[in-house]
């Protein structure tokens, strides 16, 4: 496919949020994708197609207390009309709501993968271009445009653009940004992400004088057993201990490091904030026979998750008492003594969780879910799927400089917004989609106004 020279709109990345963002650009802009991987997608295409949201503000507020409440609202106003725009497209799209997503969303299954191509589909049928393995390496302003630089089969190409959307999906896969932003957490923590997701888009706004907004130092992920002897995306959702909400999570201390019935997101982030990112799940043989086996909303995958840890040879024990078990985790380098306080009711945060404030303490009432023997345990460590901080953004996905001020012509979407998110998930899919729709309508708008200077680059 021919490179164009010139375009109104470059979109950088072609996962959930910029495959939006330029098909609703591309009805009256000339639009350009550049994708780094050799497919688009990105992590949407990994994703169970869950397009969920906090149902109300309320909500949000209570789930995402320091979350950015401006954003929140703007992203929960769009959510019925953008539901019924990808039921449009004729995708399957649930017809009732699932009302427990992450045990308090409300969203609808959608049959992702489809979609993601219709969105590109109907991008080059508007007369847009997508260059896969196009991946961008700088992003400069020049004389009121973007000069575009990327590099596709080798070569070093550029491109000229009125306006810029940033989508390259957040900077999990980054080690140097992760060890910047994110210093608590260790540089092994396990990438649960499309490959291409490094914070591009991150660096590009920084060096055209972005702010950054939101908790650099939270990120979306799940708990996934350890040791295990593979990792590939096809694995993510059978390895991810969704159900650890259901049982008490003990580090080498014996002692627990929150409130575990929050969630497997939050428990993910917790751990990942206690030196060597290790510990174990702990549950029983009813919460082994119920939601380690299911699946933990409509449409996904139910499996043994448990069996399957085990298989990849993940450190598990199974024992009839807490003794027992206690002995078993004492052999893994677990306080045995401290473990049995633990099991019987001490609540004392572990002191190897010591930088954990956000955390809720473990509450006493969580091991009533440890009732019926066997007991199992389970070593864990944590993941990271997207980075919740990121560039600062108006409500219509402009990015914002240091001075508050919008950047002229340039946006950012999905998980390079931060702050929507904070330690706090409130979805993944819903937010990048409903940004692109904001940041493809503002770019026409903006095109169109005559703000983009018509001169050639210099
Ligand atoms: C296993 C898994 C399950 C999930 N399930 C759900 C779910 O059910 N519901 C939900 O709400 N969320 C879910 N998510 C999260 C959701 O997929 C993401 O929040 C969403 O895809 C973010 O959209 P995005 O456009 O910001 O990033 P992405 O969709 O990840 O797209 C970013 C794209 O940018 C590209 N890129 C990066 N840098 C460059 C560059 N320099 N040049 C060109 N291209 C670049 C990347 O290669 C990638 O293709 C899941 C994620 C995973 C991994």
């Amino acid at each position: 496919m021919n490179e164009p020279e010139q375009v109104d709109l470059v979109v950088i990345g072609a996962g959930m949020s910029g495959l939006r963002a330029a098909s609703v650009a591309a009805r009256s802009l000339r639009v350009l994708v550049l994708e780094k991987l050799d497919e688009v997608g990105g992590s949407a295409r990994l994703s169970a197609g869950m397009f969920w949201l906090p149902p109300t503000m309320a909500a949000y507020d209570e789930h995402v207390p320091h979350g950015d409440r401006r954003l929140a609202a703007a992203v929960l106003a769009a959510y019925d009309d953008e539901v019924a725009q990808i039921r449009a497209s004729g995708v399957f799209v649930a017809e009732e709501p699932h009302r427990q997503v992450m045990g308090w969303g409300r969203g609808y299954s959608t049959d992702i993968r489809p979609y993601l191509l219709h969105m590109r589909d109907q991008l080059i049928a508007r007369g847009g271009t997508v260059l896969t393995d196009a991946g961008v390496t700088e992003v400069e302003r020049r004389g009121g445009h973007f000069l575009v630089r990327f590099e596709r089969g080798g070569a070093v190409a550029q491109v000229v653009a009125s306006a810029v959307v940033l989508a390259t999906g957040g900077f999990q896969g980054s080690a140097a940004l992760r060890a910047e932003l994110l210093p608590q957490v260790g540089p092994d923590i396990l990438v649960r992400s499309n490959p291409g997701s490094r914070g591009d888009g991150l660096r590009f706004g920084r060096s055209l004088g972005a702010a950054e907004a939101g908790d650099t130092g939270s990120f979306y992920g799940h708990l996934i057993p350890h040791p295990i002897a593979s990792w590939s995306p096809e694995q993510f959702f059978h390895y991810s201990i969704y159900f650890s909400s259901h049982a008490v999570l003990v580090v080498a201390d014996g002692r627990r490091v929150s409130d575990e019935s929050r969630g497997d997101e939050l428990l993910n982030q917790d751990l990942a904030g206690v030196p060597g990112m290790r510990g174990f799940v702990i549950f029983d043989e009813s919460v082994r026979s119920s939601h380690a086996l299911s699946e933990p909303f409509p449409n996904f995958v139910s499996l043994d998750r448990l069996r399957y840890a085990m298989d990849a040879g993940a450190r598990h024990a199974v024992a009839p008492t807490f003794e027992e078990l206690a002995d078993r985790l004492a052999g893994f380098g677990v306080d045995r003594e401290q473990l049995l306080r633990t099991l019987r009711g001490d609540t004392t945060r572990s002191f190897l969780a010591s930088r954990l404030e956000r955390a809720p303490l473990p509450e006493a009432g969580q091991l009533a879910e440890l009732r019926t023997p066997p007991y199992y345990a389970l070593e864990v460590q944590p993941s990271i799927t997207f980075t919740m901080g990121g560039l600062a953004v108006d409500t219509t996905a402009r990015v914002l400089g240091g001075d508050g001020a919008p950047i002229p012509g340039l946006y950012a979407i999905g998980c390079d917004i931060g702050g929507l998110s904070s330690y706090g998930y409130a979805g993944g899919l819903a937010p990048a989609h409903i940004t692109g729709t904001a940041a493809g309508r503002d770019a026409v708008r903006y095109v169109h106004s005559g703000s983009a200077p018509g001169a050639a680059v210099g």
